[in-house]
């Protein structure tokens, strides 16, 4: 029997019989796009992150670009953020035809470094674009306050971090804007691409809704150069039957992490990741880092265990981004990391015999060394 890196299935299973008439009635309405399924699922959400204002968009990159150009990031802005992320949040800045100016991550946790950020900040900076990599919240109080003595906006990426806080705050709330991602493998997945950018504010909310919607506050009334980019009413029916498990399925990941914890801590040559202090994780991912990644990676992947690198490049030494000229060197911690993380196994159903056999198959591998 295999270990999927990602059991979607057991979350369909919870919800498919709840989802089924809201769909009919999607189908049977034929309201396809927004509609009030949309209406409600951004209602709810927004309360879930414990803001005023959350637009569903059609995947998480375009929530970033929309976040974006919503404070007015455009050529010749640079933006910050960390060297090691899902190449979405490069992208997104691109796409506004600004700047991504890569920043490196603290040894730890694998956050943007808020040391670093500081000595990054030029006349040209217009926003800090942290991201909340593998459930954990990046130190965003610090962040903010950079933010605040450089007169630039705090949006951030957390796409890997719906459930998550620091210091009791929720992430998705603690930024100008935030963008987020419903691709289905994340902590609250959509069944197909989906996103959303949440935000307190009401005008700043707005602009992301019109561009979002062909620059169109109204039927054929044009305002802006927009783009079409609106969440699906069949994608807003599985999210909120899913919303209404998120923080029971964030408690079962986080009971995992627990057992990972107990179950590898015997081991040697196994880094173990740690929570930051103040921060409530939600274990979008489970990263451990060993040496011979690789060559663990292929035998736990030969005993039929999901395994994943989250990521394998950093953003600078993808042939995407070589145009940003920085070489190997560039960012220390991120590429010393590449090399070495490993992602085992994690998602709410994840039982403890599986676990056991991660933790099994992940010491023997680590043992041959
Ligand atoms: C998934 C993800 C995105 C992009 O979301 P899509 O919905 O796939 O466009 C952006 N940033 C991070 C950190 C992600 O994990």
């Amino acid at each position: 029997m295999t270990i999927p890196l990602v059991d979607l299935a057991s979350q369909h299973a919870e919800i498919a019989d709840e989802i089924r008439p809201a769909l009919e009635r999607v189908f049977a309405t034929t309201a396809f796009v927004g509609g009030p399924e949309v209406a409600a699922f951004e209602r709810e959400y927004a309360e879930y992150v414990g803001v005023a204002h959350c637009v569903g968009v059609a995947n998480g990159t375009d929530a970033i670009e929309l976040a974006l150009r919503a404070v007015g990031v455009g050529p010749g802005d640079e933006v910050l953020l960390p060297a090691n992320t899902f190449i979405a949040t490069a992208e997104a800045v691109s796409h506004v035809g600004a700047t991504p100016v890569l920043v490196d991550v603290d040894e730890e946790h694998l956050l943007i470094d808020p040391a670093r950020v500081e000595g990054a900040i030029t006349d040209r900076t217009k926003a800090i674009l942290p991201v909340h990599l593998f459930g954990q919240t990046a130190f965003v109080e610090e962040l903010q306050r950079l933010a605040d003595a450089a007169g630039v906006v705090l949006i951030e990426d957390a796409a890997q971090a719906q459930g998550a806080r620091r210091w009791g705050r929720p992430a998705g709330s603690l930024g100008r804007l935030a963008a987020t991602s419903f691709y289905p493998g994340k902590n609250l997945g959509a069944a197909g691409d989906a996103g959303a950018v949440t935000t307190d504010d009401p005008e700043l909310a707005e602009r992301v809704r019109i561009t979002a919607a062909h620059g169109s506050p109204s039927k054929y009334v044009h305002d802006v150069v927009g783009r079409n980019s609106r969440l699906d009413a069949v994608q807003a029916v599985y999210l909120r039957a899913k919303l209404a498990r998120l923080e029971k399925w964030n408690q079962l990941r986080r009971e995992a992490a627990t057992r990972y914890d107990e179950l590898l801590a015997p081991f040697d040559g196994i880094r173990r990741p740690r929570p930051a202090a103040g921060n409530e994780d939600v274990w979008h991912l489970y990263v451990v880092r060993v040496d011979e990644r690789d060559r663990v990676l292929d035998t736990l992947a030969a005993d039929g265990i999901g395994v994943g690198i989250h990521y394998p490049t950093p953003v600078h030494l993808t042939r995407a981004y070589s145009h940003l000229g920085l070489g190997p060197g560039s960012f220390p911690v991120a590429e010393a990391a590449a090399r070495r993380i490993l992602s085992l196994p994690m998602f709410p159903h994840l039982s403890m015999d599986q676990q056991e056999r991660v933790a099994d198959a992940l010491a023997r591998a680590v043992a041959v060394a």
